[in-house]
This record gives C-alpha cells, structure tokens and sequence, in this order.
C-alpha cells in the first residue's frame, strides 16, 4: 500500500516510510493511496473475530505484505495482551439505543493506549529491522505522553524525552509519566505551559542536522500508524451488537472530539464499508469543529478552560485529511485552502460542500454545566460513572439520535483519570488499584527552563 501526502509533494511512500516521516515532508499529511473496501461477505467472517485477530486483518490490508504476516501478528498480539479487559475494547449496554464503548481499559487508562501501544512495539520492531536507534520527542498537555512512556518503557532500540509544563498537568497524568523508572525514559518538567513545549519540540525537529543525527521521531496523532489502530474498535463494536440492532440500521457513532484523529478513524471505517449511520462529532467549549459543521467556515474562537482538557484545541490537527476527502483527493484544493488558513485564519467553504459536510457528520459542542448535568445523569438513572470527555460524547448523542436509532459512544477515559470534575458534583468514586498505587511512588523527571538550548542540553546527555 502506497502513501501520500494530502498536499501532493510527497512522491509515494510505503507504511513504514510513512510511519516515519510522521508529518508529510510537504506539510500535508499522509493518507492511503487508496481506501481498501471490505465487501459484505468480509464483514461477516470478521464479525466473529476476537479483537486481535480483527486487528491483524485491517492492519494487513494496510501493510499490504510490507510486514510479514507472522510479525505483524507477534506485533498485535504483544500491543493487546496487557490490556485489562479480555474484549480489549468492551461494550456496554445503557438503555435501548445507547451503548458505550470503552476504550480506556490500557495502561493508562485512556484511549490513546489503543494506538501508542501498538506504535510502540512498531517502533521497537523498526529498530531492530533497521539496527538503529530510535529517538521519540513529543511535548504532551497530558494523556499523550503518559500513554507513549507506557508505550515504549523498557523496550530496546527506543528512548523516549517527553516535554510536560510544569504543575499543569492533572497529578493522575503527571503521577502516571514520571513514576516510570526505565532507562529509556526521560521527562523533562518545563517551566512555562504546553504551547511553550510544543514550540520547543517543533523547534528542534526544525533542526534538521540535530533531527538526522539522532533519527528524532514524533509520536502525535497525526501518525497514520495511530489513525490505523483505531479503526480497528469501530468494526469490533459495530459486531458486538446483535443482529437485530443492526438490522435495525442507523448505527452512529458519538465521538468525543480534540485533534480529528479518533473521528477521521471512524470516517475511514465507514467510507471502507463499515455501514455506520451518523459519525456524531462531539467537542466541548472550545467548539471550532461544532462551528464547521453548522457554518462551513473552519476558525479559531476564544480559548475556555473545560472539564474535558483532551478536547481543549483551537485547531485540529488531523483536520486537513478530511478536507483532501471532502475535496474529492484534490491535493491542489488542499493546498490552496491551508494557505488561505495561513493567510487569513479561517477557512470557508461552499453551499455544497457544508451539504456534504452535514451528511458525513452531526456535531454537537458540549458547555461545561451540560457536561456535568450528564455525567449526574448517568451515575444516578444507569449507575455508570463517565468521565468528562465520555460525558460530551454522550450529550451529543441524546441530541442526535432519533427514535429507533443505535448510537454507540467512545468511552476515551477511565473516570478516575479526572476526578476533579466528578467531585464536583459530589460523587465519590473508589480508584482503580493501578493508579492509587501511584501516589506511593518516587518520581523522575527534571525541570528545565523553557528554553531550546536548556531541553537540547538535557537531550544530549541523555542521548
Ligand atoms: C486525546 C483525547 C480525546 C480527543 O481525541 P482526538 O483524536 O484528538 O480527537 C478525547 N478524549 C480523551 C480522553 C483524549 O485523551
């Protein structure tokens, strides 16, 4: 399978290449040449499938044999088998019509497990191919971080420096980066806050004999390796419900929504042929992709502080591989739509363009005494506890979904990760054992000022 970029000046690359370049070397991002369709009579044989066993399906049509299958399956095997629940990604029942499909049953209790782990054990195996070693740099305003240290602790060929602002960072997500006591593992607590890492790091990776000599790799969520992994729970839970449910048509999916990857993943499962209903795009205050939907003008508003930090973005960044979609694969369209986003800060579309927009999606943007009216909502009538990001997707839900529809909604975090929130409407809940553990362990981290040359000194010692 080919890659290429969605602004057209990367020539064709395969997974792995993909995998590493991260970013386009253009500025666009990379995409599949083509979409691979999964016929009906598929679609049945993988309904019986156990999670990794569908997983290594999808990821096959995707590595198109460029990873033996016997590795890939070693690969898949290793990234699930630590995880909690023996469904990896379990639904659960509500009431009639809604279901929740919890993604947070990985190390670190969020989502994001479900693609880090794998890319972890993707790098690892790169390295070993390759006999060189791999250096991970990302800056993290929480649950990313966490989740890539999980990742990649311990394995050999990889070290990993993880940028967090100093004691702006919830003390489950800080406790959850810094207890980590691995070798390969290096997390520097910056003096400033999480736009001042992000600079730092985009600074450095624009170092371009710095980023050669030590092979720097990123780990966000514009890797097309995450986007792949998270298909793979939008076909499981559609085959988790029973025949007559879906018979039923009109399954949705709710989505709680940040930088656009985890949704561009159910877009891809249903333009592969998963037969979903509305892809129901859930944000919080911070509402730039709610305001899409309805006005078909893409811009930065007003910063809010939320209970769903995960979904505080002003722009999204896995947005532009949308657009290329929406624009019918026209790299040109793309490219002179960023540049007009450079230019002016937004970026408006046309009547027929919102139609097909408003077909492809619904979006609701979630205020924050909404956010907590749900979670009360749903501790109180179903005794099922959300945490806040969850709690949007299940607000956009009720708005969207019509009689005798089935909406299923991401479970991104475990509700113990933002208790903050939950005491506030003075629910107490009881912690897993794993992170009530971590309030007894010593921490690792250094502090460093919020400069370029103070993170590249401590790099270089680390390296
Ligand atoms: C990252 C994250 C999101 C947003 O996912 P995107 O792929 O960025 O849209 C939502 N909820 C939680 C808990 C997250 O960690």
């Amino acid at each position: 399978m080919d890659y290429i970029s969605t602004r057209g000046k990367v020539g064709a690359v395969g997974f792995i290449d993909a995998v590493l370049m991260g970013l386009g070397d253009d500025g666009g991002l990379l995409v599949p040449k083509r979409i691979p369709q999964v016929p009906a009579d598929t679609l049945a044989q993988w309904s019986k499938l156990s999670y990794p066993e569908l997983a290594l399906e999808l990821f096959s049509l995707y590595t198109d044999g460029e990873i033996p299958r016997e590795d890939l399956k070693q690969l898949v095997d290793d990234s699930y088998a630590a995880f909690r629940d023996k469904d990896v990604t379990p639904v659960r029942k509500v009431n009639d019509g809604t279901y929740v499909l919890e993604l947070f049953h990985g190390p670190t209790f969020a989502f994001k497990d479900i693609a880090l782990q794998f890319l972890g054990n993707l790098y690892s195996y790169i390295s070993r191919q390759k006999n060189s070693i791999i250096h991970i740099l990302g800056a993290t305003s929480g649950d990313t971080g966490a989740s890539a240290i999980e990742g990649v602790r311990g394995k050999e060929g990889i070290r990993i420096c993880i940028l967090h602002p100093h004691g702006k960072v919830s003390k489950v997500q800080e406790l959850q980066m810094t207890t980590v006591n691995d070798a390969n593992v290096l997390n520097l607590s910056v003096d400033g806050n999480f736009d001042d890492c992000q600079r730092i790091i985009k600074d450095l990776f624009a170092d371009v004999a710095f980023k050669q000599e030590y092979h720097l790799r990123a780990i966000n969520s514009i890797n097309v390796a995450r986007v792949l992994a998270q298909i793979v729970y939008y076909f499981y839970a559609y085959f988790r419900l029973d025949e007559k449910v879906r018979a039923a048509g009109g399954v949705n999916f709710s989505v709680p929504t940040g930088n656009f990857g985890d949704i561009f993943a159910g877009y891809l499962a249903k333009r592969m042929g998963l037969p979903v209903g509305k892809l129901i795009l859930a944000t919080n205050e911070n509402n730039i992709l709610e305001r899409f939907v309805s006005e078909g003008v893409y811009q930065p508003g007003e910063f809010h502080m939320t209970y769903s930090p995960s979904m505080d973005i002003q722009v999204a960044s896995n947005f532009e591989r949308y657009l290329y979609y929406l624009y019918g694969e026209d790299s040109e369209a793309v490219c002179s739509l960023m540049d007009s986003f450079k230019k002016d800060g937004r970026i408006g579309i046309p009547a027929e363009k919102l139609a097909q927009v408003q077909s492809d999606f619904a979006a609701y943007g979630v205020q924050n005494d909404e956010c907590l009216a749900t979670i009360g909502e749903y501790h109180d009538e179903y005794g099922y506890l959300l945490d806040p990001h969850t709690a949007c997707g299940a607000t956009a839900s009720a708005k969207h979904t019509a009689q005798g529809e089935t909406t299923i909604v991401l479970a991104t975090a475990h509700p113990a990760k933002f208790n903050e929130a939950i005491e506030l409407i003075h629910i107490e809940q009881t912690f897993p054992p794993q992170i009530q553990a971590l309030f007894d362990k010593p921490q690792f981290q250094t502090r460093v000022p919020g400069t370029n040359e103070a993170v590249k000194a401590e790099l270089l010692k680390f390296f």
